[in-house]
């Protein structure tokens, strides 16, 4: 459970600590604002992306299934800025298989918790190969990460690709091959 209170006082720490006045007119609600925000931002702490994906179908299919351009963001957890970007997965079903909607569920289950792209990318496949238990599954995430825009090496629109699968998925050069070519070229 998020204590929003002990946020809201944190906020006005910082506030004071930066040398402002916490009770001027436009900061006076900023640490209950940004005391929701981080509710919001970080509501999947407690969450579960396994209950949402056990919702998933039996289907006779058996060959890839890819879903792609799946818009996400989260934050990064050494920085607290957001990163942001797009989630592609494929996998291959030995019988199970999930609609689009519950599988973006889950991934704001994942992403919205403190996060770093890596682990994020390798939760997601995790959670899908638990649930479903595919012959293969992967997932590649492209996201821009505003600590590396906005400070430190200040390189706006440089992306981070990372990657992660299972199965079929990792050790079939041939379905390895037949993932990539239907993701085309990963912006
Ligand atoms: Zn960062």
């Amino acid at each position: 459970m998020i204590d929003q209170d002990k946020i809201s006082n944190a906020v006005s720490a910082i506030i004071e600590a930066l040398g402002e006045d916490p009770s001027r007119e436009g900061l006076q609600d900023t640490p209950r604002r940004v005391a929701e925000m981080y509710a919001e931002f970080f509501s999947g702490i407690d969450a579960d992306p396994a209950e949402v994906l056990a919702t998933g179908f039996e289907e006779g299919h058996r060959e890839l299934v890819v879903l792609r351009d799946i818009p996400f963001f989260s934050i990064c957890e050494h920085h607290f800025l957001p990163f942001f970007g797009s989630v592609h997965v494929g996998y291959i079903p030995k019988g199970r298989v999930v609609g689009a909607s519950k599988l973006a569920r889950a991934l704001d289950i994942l992403a919205r918790r403190p996060q770093i792209q890596e682990r994020l990318t390798d939760q997601l496949v995790e959670a899908l190969n638990k649930t479903l238990e595919p012959d293969g599954v992967a997932a590649v995430i492209s996201a821009e990460h505003m600590c590396m825009s906005l400070r430190g090496v200040k390189k706006p629109g440089s992306r981070i690709i990372t990657s992660s699968a299972r199965g079929r998925l990792k050790t079939q050069t041939a379905d390895r091959q037949e993932f990539f070519d239907l993701l085309g070229e990963i912006r």
